[in-house]
């Protein structure tokens, strides 16, 4: 995710996006043990933010449904093959989902498209790659690991192995309905789990296709379960079974929080957390290029229309450069395209819901009663449409313990801080209880080093913002979570180290 591939458009057509998206034919019904389940009746619509218009109707789950996928899981791990495969099996099952995505990626990236809003480009070039290098990615390395022999006297023989950890109740946001429930899937799978996923009811189509796609792959029955439903109905009902081993949550802290006590109030089941961020992104004035950074920190907020857990959201620059940096980001935002998520011209689509959009304008209206500058943006745009769009909105003169600078917005909306030195910029980084990421732009190579070991975050930046590579983890400090998505690493949440000591 760079603002060179969001750049990236490729030959389709707006009319021709278009004339797809109403060939689609959504699948809302729930995939249990291998097998459509339309659920015991009731259903809700999945509305398209592009223009308010329906896509599907699509099942919603009880707490019935979620048992149902739960034994499935529990069946498939307790007696079915899949753990029990030669690990690199499992990975060339990966590897043919992986090649089933690229297959679909059109339909896939209209269908996340229609149902969160993202302009199509960045849902065809970057998240429907970014799901199909997951599940290549761990394909390739399931094969490939070995355990360890500890050392001991010569009378003991002491294995240290990895196994699968059980069923994991994977529960992802919409923001990217696919790449974050890859994120959980691919590794649990790999490691030789079985899952019950749960979509955002708010994105729950392109789901709907993984796990069918799952099967076509070879898949057995009951290893990949998708079920749709309502956060506090299904989501609840997912956290409290007692036939999970393992809650995978990515989405909000405060819904983070429901499920330690879902966990506490059921079978202690390990849960692994990836919550919300406010993320600051510090320019000092030997950046080695300011346009750069200016352009970066508009990119990385406006991007995904702010929807984004790691989104810089707090701008913080010295003051001598503080109103030149500004100024070039106000001017990007001026100029970003917002529009039909269809148009590849597009580069900011439709907030997810008139609910959040509603919940970000609440934002923009509490900063400005609490004294701050809106330097552009702020409104609703393109009302005419049906959709759910906003200018891109940029603030300064941002008291530090606001709302705005304090609170995760999750929309397009920029606070810039001005700071005098290092110390007083690091202090403000980390005034947050959140600690997801951050950004740094400096020349100065001691100062890449110490500033970023000071910041509290998951992932630190520097000269650039949302690189990153399948090899190295992700996830937050603080309370942005516990665990780490991405990488060999994420094999650690979807195993339990056992210790077998032989006496010889
Ligand atoms: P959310 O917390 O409202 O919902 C996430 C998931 O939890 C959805 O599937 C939802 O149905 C379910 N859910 C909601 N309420 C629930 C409840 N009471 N009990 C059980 N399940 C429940 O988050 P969202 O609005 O979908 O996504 C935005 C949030 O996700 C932001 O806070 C963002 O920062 C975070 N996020 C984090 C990461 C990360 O990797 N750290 C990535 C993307 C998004």
């Amino acid at each position: 995710m760079t603002p060179d591939t969001h750049a990236v458009t490729h030959a389709v057509t707006h009319e021709e996006w278009i004339r797809r998206a109403k060939a689609l034919a959504p699948v809302g019904a729930h995939l249990i043990d291998g097998a459509d389940a339309p659920g015991a009746g009731s259903s809700f619509g999945a509305l398209s933010p592009r223009d308010g218009r329906t896509l599907a109707d699509v099942a919603d789950a009880g707490p019935a449904e979620i048992d149902a996928a739960v034994t499935a899981a529990r069946r498939a791990f307790d007696a079915g093959p899949w753990p029990r495969l030669e690990p690199a099996e499992r990975g060339q099952v990966l590897l043919r989902l992986a090649g089933l995505l690229e297959e679909h990626r059109a339909e896939l990236a209209l269908t996340i498209s229609l149902e969160m809003g993202k302009p199509i480009t960045e849902a065809h070039d970057i998240e429907l790659s970014a799901v199909a290098g997951t599940f290549r990615w761990y394909g390739q390395l399931a094969g490939k690991l070995t355990d360890e022999v500890a050392h001991t006297t010569p009378d003991a023989l002491a294995l240290v192995t990895r196994e699968p950890a059980g069923v994991v109740g994977a529960v992802v946001p919409w923001n990217f309905p696919l790449t974050l429930a890859g994120w959980k899937v691919a590794p649990a799978l790999a490691a030789g789990c079985t899952v019950v996923l749960k979509p955002s009811e708010h994105a729950p189509l392109s789901a709907s296709v993984l796990g069918r796609l799952g099967l076509e792959a070879g898949l057995p029955p009951g290893v990949l379960n998708v079920v749709n439903g309502a956060g506090p109905v299904a989501g609840r009902a997912l956290g409290l079974h007692p036939g999970v081993d393992v809650l995978a949550f990515t989405g909000s802290t405060a819904v983070g929080r429901h499920f330690l006590r879902h966990a506490a109030d059921s079978n202690l089941k390990r849960v692994w957390l990836e919550l919300g961020g406010k993320s600051p992104n510090i320019v000092l004035p030997d950046a080695p290029d300011l346009d750069q950074a200016a352009a970066t920190a508009a990119w990385g907020i406006f991007f995904n229309q702010g929807e984004m857990c790691t989104a810089p959201s707090r701008l913080l620059v010295h003051s001598s450069i503080a109103e030149q940096v500004t100024e070039a980001v106000v001017a990007r935002a001026r100029a970003l395209r917002v529009g039909d998520p269809l148009d590849p011209a597009t580069e900011m689509g439709a907030l997810v819901g008139e609910g959040h959009l509603h919940r970000v304008l609440g934002h923009v209206r509490t900063a400005v009663e609490d004294g701050a500058r809106l330097r552009t943006g702020g409104a609703r745009t393109l009302t005419g449409t049906g959709g759910v769009y906003l200018e891109p909105t940029v603030f300064d003169r941002v008291a530090p313990d606001s709302p705005l600078a304090r609170e995760e917005v999750f929309g397009p909306v920029l606070s810039v801080f001005p700071f005098d030195d290092l110390d007083e910029a690091v202090t403000l980084a980390n005034a947050s209880e959140y600690g997801l990421a951050a950004g740094l732009w400096t020349s100065d190579l001691s100062t890449a080093h110490r500033v970023s070991r000071a910041l509290r975050a998951g992932t630190v930046w520097v000269n650039c913002y949302e690189r990153g590579d399948l090899t190295v983890p992700f996830g937050g400090m603080k309370q942005s979570g516990n665990g780490r998505d991405k990488s060999a690493h994420a094999l650690e949440k979807y195993t339990e180290l056992k210790t077998t000591w032989i006496q010889l």
